[in-house]
């Protein structure tokens, strides 16, 4: 695709997002209820919800129901390589490539299962990277490798760049949502969770005895590449006080350190440190 084809295609696609509802946030745009899961007594101590929160609300019971591939720390989709080794993502190249004029070009499709509310969100949430990033989306056409959003059950994503068509499952109920939307993406841009990182343990801890059964595995550690930024408790990429806890608002399952009383995982967007992270990583100029 020449340079010139590139520019008309992110236009076209910024162009789309100006267009979009002016309100477009999560109860508006999907017309559901995002915290379903969650009684009303637990909405108290927790609301507002983060994206994190949010994900692994749409995804309960995702292991049961689903016939795709299998997932890992609550929204990873894992290759047969990346279940041996998914901890040298960002550093063995599997970030996006480098094109022309600084720009890091990311072909996407957006099924036509999604109504024109929800493809506005999704396509709204990914201009944001436009504006304080390198990376620049456009809709594919002949390239071979390019991101997929498709309403598949519940909200995940590989990590890291695959070959050929990668899918983003935002399904349609609980997961088009701006944080969702830019989680998600960042995990197929190669970042992993925040309280995965291989620092964590001097910034929270973790207790074991609350994680509900069987979920004990998304809290492991992760050899990765922090690429000198801080540990970001407002990353949208952090999960909740509460993530797979036995008993939600209750019995946490991850504290902060030393301020036990810090917020943590409740970002509705990327943060700062998200943001620089990402620049890093794709060695973006200028942002
Ligand atoms: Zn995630």
């Amino acid at each position: 695709m020449t340079s010139f084809a590139t520019l008309i295609l992110v236009l076209s696609l910024t162009s789309s997002a100006v267009f979009s509802h002016a309100s477009g946030e999560r109860n508006s745009t999907t017309g559901q209820d995002d915290d379903n899961e969650l009684d009303s007594s637990e909405r108290e101590t927790e609301a507002p919800q983060g994206a994190s929160d949010l994900i692994e609300a749409a995804n309960n019971g995702l292991a049961r129901l689903r016939s795709g591939p299998t997932i890992q720390y609550g929204d990873i989709a894992q290759t047969s390589v990346q279940t041996r080794n998914a901890a040298r993502c960002t550093s063995r190249g599997c970030t996006w490539r480098r094109r022309s004029r600084g720009y890091v070009i990311v072909p996407i499709k957006i099924s036509r299962r999604y109504s024109r509310a929800e493809r506005y969100v999704i396509i709204r949430s990914l201009v944001e990277f436009h504006r304080v990033s390198c990376i620049r989306f456009v809709w594919r056409r002949r390239q071979r490798d390019y991101l997929n959003f498709k309403p598949s059950s519940g909200c995940w994503s590989y990590l890291g760049r695959q070959r050929g068509r990668q899918t983003i499952s935002l399904q349609q109920r609980g997961c088009v949502d701006r944080g969702i939307v830019q989680h998600e993406m960042l995990h197929a841009l190669g970042f992993h969770h925040e309280q995965s990182r291989s620092d964590r343990d001097k910034h929270v801890r973790i207790l074991a005895n609350n994680v509900r059964p069987g979920h004990r595995r998304n809290f492991r550690k992760v050899k990765t590449n922090n690429l000198g930024t801080p540990y970001d408790y407002s990353s949208i990429m952090h999960y909740g006080r509460f993530a797979f806890s036995k008993r939600r608002g209750v019995l946490p399952t991850i504290v902060p350190i030393p301020d036990s009383t810090a917020v943590i995982g409740k970002a509705t967007k990327m943060s700062g440190n998200d943001i620089k992270r990402l620049n890093k990583l794709y060695k973006c100029r200028g942002y």
